[in-house]
């Protein structure tokens, strides 16, 4: 990359110190590496995440969409591990240097950087077809981090938000299905603008037994919790908290599939035993978000989705495999 290449970009993801927040940051953007401090008795929560154009988001997304999604991702999995976020890094590769799309990328990335204070202290810029790489940094107390592993029967299973709505902006951008203007507005913010379950996630620790975030659908992800605790669940479908738009279109079809395996949701999936239930609810009011029980962690292995009437539904467990 030329040098004038090069101050164009440091020209958007280097911040005046004074924006920054600096905790922690003994070393930022500039050197080969950043320095950062872990305060004691911390433990450093660290993940990693790729968007490429086309699998992640569709190609023509505005590109403030973009930076907010790719931080937006890495900050859901921070929450599902009830970390602190705290610094990030930013692998760029880019087909060209434009500066408007780098204008709105860095915009939509700092926009939401900013409101949970993190700071961009590294990168790494090369050529290609369209890829965003964010790396997180967070911090959680030792040994109070929520696994995947901690899942024990008798415990309620509980998700934040929504699910479905932006599995449903999806189809509808693929030309599926036609979505009034008003809703299609709402899903779509839903598919570009995911909100990070920061406060939830924080609030969960020593309340949890189990948290995942819900990237590939409810079903896989639950899975992973299942799996990881070997333990199983039963879920009754009824209950899985949907927008008007949905549930519309589960009524419509009967096709569970958009709040069970459409994914790209982004709301928690999380286990409580039931001796922390009054310590949830008095916790809920932190979330900026509804949590509804929707099931049941049980001995016998497997996912049963059942409705009210007692039939039984069986959902694709897979999420996406990049592979197949
Ligand atoms: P090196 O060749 O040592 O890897 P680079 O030229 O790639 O150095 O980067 C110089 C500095 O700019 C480094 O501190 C790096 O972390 C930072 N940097 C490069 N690209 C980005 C980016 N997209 N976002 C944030 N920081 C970046
Ligand atoms: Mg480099």
């Amino acid at each position: 990359m030329s040098s004038s290449e090069f101050k164009l970009i440091e020209h958007y993801f280097v911040r005046p110190a004074h924006a920054q927040r600096n905790r922690g940051v003994v070393l930022g953007i500039g050197d080969d590496a950043a320095l950062l401090q872990v305060p004691a008795g911390q433990e450093l929560a660290v993940s990693v995440d790729t968007l490429i154009s086309g699998v992640h988001f569709p190609e023509h997304t505005a590109p403030a969409d973009i930076g907010h999604k790719a931080l937006a991702v890495n900050l859901s999995d921070m929450a599902a591990m009830g970390a602190e976020p705290r610094w990030a890094t930013l692998a760029l590769t880019l087909p060209e240097v434009d500066a408007a799309w780098l204008e709105g990328f860095s915009a939509g990335f700092f926009a939401l950087a900013e409101r949970y204070n993190v700071t961009l202290v590294g990168g790494d810029t090369t050529r290609g077809p369209l890829s965003i790489t964010v790396q997180m940094h967070g911090l959680v107390p030792q040994g109070q981090a929520l696994r995947r592993a901690g899942a024990r029967p008798g415990d309620l299973i509980y998700v934040t938000g929504e699910l479905g709505d932006a599995g449903l902006a999806l189809r509808s951008l693929q030309g599926e299905i036609r979505l009034s203007p008003e809703y299609a507005a709402y899903s779509l913010a839903r598919l570009n603008r995911p909100e990070p379950r920061i406060a939830a996630g924080l609030a969960l620790r020593g309340i949890a037994h189990a948290a995942i975030d819900i990237s590939d659908g409810l079903a896989a992800d639950l899975g992973h919790i299942l799996t990881a605790s070997k333990v199983g669940a039963t879920l009754h479908l009824e209950r899985l908290p949907l927008s008007a738009g949905v549930a519309s279109a589960v009524k419509k079809t009967g096709d569970w599939s958009l709040p069970l395996s459409a994914g790209d949701d982004y709301e928690l999936c999380f286990t409580v035993p039931v001796k922390n239930e009054s310590g949830l609810h008095d916790v809920l009011e932190h979330f900026a978000c509804r949590s509804t029980c929707i099931g049941i962690i049980e001995d016998t292995l497997g996912l049963r989705c059942e409705l009210a009437d007692g039939k039984i539904v069986t959902p694709d467990m897979k999420g996406y495999e990049h592979f197949a």
